[in-house]
């Protein structure tokens, strides 16, 4: 792999001005343990973690990021477009394991982005994400990045057993695939917040290119079930899935994120989605895609991209996952 192993002397705390052993303990403490971590911790958590007022917390989150643009780890605020173009070439793919779905992504999932996939219970959701767990360990030019997965499981629907039989129709081989999957099942939100926070501990130790979120707000719509707290709630999450995308362009890793809505069969394609506790997930989204069942077969479609053709691609599940179906059936619908 590329990335190294040891997280690297640069991105040490104490190397930037101001933070001296005490702060870089307190940071520590928190799990804020590399400039990366400092650089996409939210204010509200680093003063929290070093005990200062928010002015200066914000200070030394941009003193962070600072300097992880003079690192080239991220881009300066503001950037001439021709040189966002090249940087954007840094942008990675993963196939989906769907021909079809790769189409209407433009190749596949990005990294540098987080993606959405919403729809109804049993539409696939899940499954998709199991199938990128094997994808993403291909090869560069089969299909993957070479790179390990993280798998947080909020609902306890992760079954290694599930990638194992993907793996193995795919040709590939079980045990190694799954020992470079990182599963963290996440118990409650503030524990899927606290994963979350901790991230940078395992991804570049462990060479990892995707994060799953399965699901994104099943805990938040549990937890705050007619509680009358539905700005707390989307605050929360918000703040979630902010860190979540950041997360995602410091690390040019993609971000899969899965969210429960349920289907309204009265209505066409107007408006397909109600996303619960969801313009929060859809806001902060890159890229957002639809999951329906059609009798035997899925169709995913691609919702408010930026420059993407809204339009649908059929596939199915079986012993690999996601899958393209046999022509036929595709046409017939
Ligand atoms: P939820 O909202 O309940 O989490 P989901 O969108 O995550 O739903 P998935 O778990 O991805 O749904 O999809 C479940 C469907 O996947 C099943 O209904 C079944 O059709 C299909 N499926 C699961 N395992 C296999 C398999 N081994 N072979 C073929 N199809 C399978
Ligand atoms: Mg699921």
């Amino acid at each position: 792999m590329p990335d190294s192993p040891n997280p690297s002397e640069e991105l040490e705390l104490d190397t930037l001005p101001g933070v001296g052993p005490a702060t870089k303990q307190k940071l520590q403490e928190a799990g804020i343990s590399t400039i990366l971590d400092l650089a996409t911790a939210g204010p509200m958590d680093i003063a929290d973690a070093v005990d200062i007022d928010m002015s200066k917390a914000v200070e030394l989150n941009n003193k962070a990021r600072k300097k992880l643009v003079e690192l080239n780890r991220l881009e300066p605020d503001f950037i001439n477009a021709a040189d966002l173009l090249v940087k954007r070439k840094a942008i990675d793919r993963v196939s989906t394991g769907s021909k079809n779905i790769d189409d209407l992504l433009g190749g596949g999932i990005e990294t540098w982005a987080m993606t959405e996939f919403y729809g109804e219970f049993g539409s696939g959701k899940s499954q998709i994400c199991h199938t990128l767990c094997a994808m993403v360990q291909l090869p560069r030019g089969a299909g993957g990045l070479g790179a390990g997965a993280v798998y947080i499981d909020t609902e306890g629907t992760f079954r290694p057993e599930r990638i194992a039989e993907i793996a193995e129709a795919r040709g590939m081989d079980a045990d190694k695939i799954l020992s470079r999957i990182t599963v963290a099942r996440a118990y409650n939100s503030a524990h899927q917040e606290l994963i979350v926070k901790d991230l940078g501990k395992v991804i570049e130790p462990n060479g990892v290119k995707l994060v799953i979120l399965d699901s994104a707000v099943a805990h938040y719509r549990a937890e705050f079930l007619g509680r009358g707290t539905l700005a707390e709630r989307q605050q929360r999450l918000n703040r979630f899935m902010h860190q979540l995308l950041r997360t995602a362009e410091v690390y040019n890793i993609a971000a899969v994120v899965t969210n429960q809505v349920q289907a309204a069969p009265d209505t066409f394609f107007g408006d397909p989605s109600r996303p619960t506790g969801g313009h929060v997930v859809a806001h902060t989204s890159t890229y957002r895609v639809y999951l329906r069942k059609a009798g035997k077969n899925r169709v995913a479609r691609m919702v408010d991209s930026p420059y993407h053709q809204e339009r649908d691609a059929v596939f199915m599940l079986d012993e690999k996952g996601v899958d393209d179906p046999p022509e036929e059936s595709t046409r017939k619908k």
